[in-house]
């Protein structure tokens, strides 16, 4: 089931990025422990009322040297495209802009819900304050103060119940994914090449509006896919399509909506800062992941050049050591034909379970192999282990202190499983809980 997406709009300074960040939290995308992984604070995930949404905050897409107003057209237009409801954020200490204005005017035209709300309310007496927004004809203000946290609830509330209750999507076995890289790398001659094999059925499925760019397929041996759009492949020729944080806000909004995510490479140009900044994203989110070397039909090739980009590859995404790396062409199509099956088999990975039993004798041969770290004449003692979760698999190990779980322990206890069972292509999480 795809989140719905909440979008953040209003001129410079009325506390987007505040409010931005309240909604979301500590659920921020923060790739912590992955040097080089910049910190995005424009898309994030927030969640209400048991209901998980998406965020984005428009404000931070930056959009270079275009003039003021015409910046924040872009920002409504993005959110208009991206969004199934949109916080329009004006600021009660100023009143109302000339550029609240425009922006009311934009978000008016289009059909999607948008929410006014009158930030740096800060105390009730300013509540008087809110009366002239009603002329931006978006119906009620929503006083709020996004410093102080006030006011966040009526307006998160009226955000949940707009979202519509058709986005359910049923589980019929068919396979999301997508093809994720920076300009040029190659995916949609990847694309085209993968749909252009013979016995690739395409099916034209009408969806809804979002679902509508999707591709639908099915490989030859029957298996459903859904290939999920992103930028790059439609050049639709927006002003902002170009922009980079534009790109990078779409990549993590396709990772989100896939169960695998294939990251094109490009032979010739190696790996760059965007490449890690969205496999760390990626990673995070739990998704299946295959990293994909495209143009492989340019290099001169010797003895040891595959051996020798793999661990170029391994050295600089660490943490994505699970995740296979296959050298292609869309050019020559060369091993094309084994993306398919490689897709399913990952997505299986990441919908594997293992029974407890053999779990816990995973972790018992473990612990006999390299006995749990000790801390001032206290030891880490391991009771019991449980898969909890799959996409992606995550493991409840129960022990005395939960602090002791040190990072290295964790990490060699993953790799232990993942040498038991075929986890290849997925993250897993291992959690563990202090027994009651
Ligand atoms: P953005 O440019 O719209 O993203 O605005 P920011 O979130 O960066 O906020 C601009 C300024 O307004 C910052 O100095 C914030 O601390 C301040 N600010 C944000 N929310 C509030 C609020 O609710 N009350 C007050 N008094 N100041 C706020
Ligand atoms: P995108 O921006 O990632 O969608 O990249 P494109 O699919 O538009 O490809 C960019 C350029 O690289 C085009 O000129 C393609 O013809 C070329 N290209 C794509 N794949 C290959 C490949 O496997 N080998 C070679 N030699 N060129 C390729």
């Amino acid at each position: 089931m795809a989140n719905p997406t909440i979008a953040i709009v209003g001129r410079p300074n009325v506390g987007k990025s505040t409010l931005f960040n309240r909604i979301a939290g500590e659920r921020i995308s923060i790739v912590e422990d992955v040097p080089g992984v910049t910190r995005d604070r424009i898309y994030a995930t927030g969640e209400w009322l048991g209901r998980e949404f998406n965020i984005i905050d428009t404000g931070g897409i930056d959009l270079g040297n275009e003039p003021f107003m015409e910046q924040i057209k872009y920002q409504a237009e993005i959110a208009i495209e991206e969004a199934d409801v949109i916080i329009l954020v004006s600021s009660g200490r100023e009143g109302v802009t000339d550029a609240d204005e425009m922006v009311a005017r934009i978000l008016y035209k289009s059909k999607k819900p948008v929410l006014l709300a009158v930030n740096k309310v800060d105390n009730p007496e300013m509540r008087n304050d809110i009366y002239e927004f009603y002329a931006l004809g978006l119906g009620d203000p929503y006083p709020v103060s996004s410093s102080h946290g006030i006011g966040l609830g009526d307006l998160l509330d009226e955000a949940v119940k707009q979202f519509s209750t058709d986005m359910e999507e049923e589980d019929d076995g068919t396979i999301k994914f997508s093809l994720i890289g920076r300009p040029n790398v190659g995916k949609s001659s990847l694309i085209n090449a993968l749909l252009g094999e013979e016995r690739v059925i395409v099916s034209d499925v009408a969806g809804t509006t979002r679902d509508a760019i999707d591709t639908h397929f099915t490989s030859p041996d029957g298996q459903p896919f859904v290939m999920i759009d992103t930028a790059g492949m439609r050049k639709r020729g927006k002003v902002y399509e170009s922009t980079e944080k534009y790109s990078v806000m779409r990549a993590m909004r396709a990772i989100d909506r896939s169960d695998v995510v294939l990251m094109v490479l490009n032979a010739e140009e190696g790996i760059r800062e965007y490449d890690k900044r969205i496999a760390g994203f990626a990673h995070e989110a739990g998704k299946g992941m295959i990293i994909v070397v495209n143009k492989w039909d340019t290099l001169e090739k010797e003895t040891n050049t595959m051996r020798d980009f793999e661990q170029k590859i391994r050295d600089e995404f660490r943490y994505l050591d699970y995740a296979p790396i296959i050298f292609v062409s869309a050019k020559t199509k060369q091993r094309l034909n084994q993306l398919p099956e490689l897709i399913e088999k990952v997505s299986m990975n990441q919908n594997l379970r293992v029974p407890s039993s053999l779990l816990n004798d995973v972790i018992m041969d473990a612990v006999a192999l390299n006995p749990t770290p000790t801390d001032k004449g206290k030891r880490l003692k391991i009771f019991y282990a449980t898969q909890v979760a799959v996409k992606p698999p995550a493991f409840v190990i129960f022990v005395n202190e939960e602090e002791m779980m040190h990072f290295s322990y964790a990490r060699f206890l993953e790799n232990q499983i993942r040498k038991a069972f075929t986890f290849e292509g997925t993250p897993i999480r291992i959690m563990p809980r202090r027994r009651k």
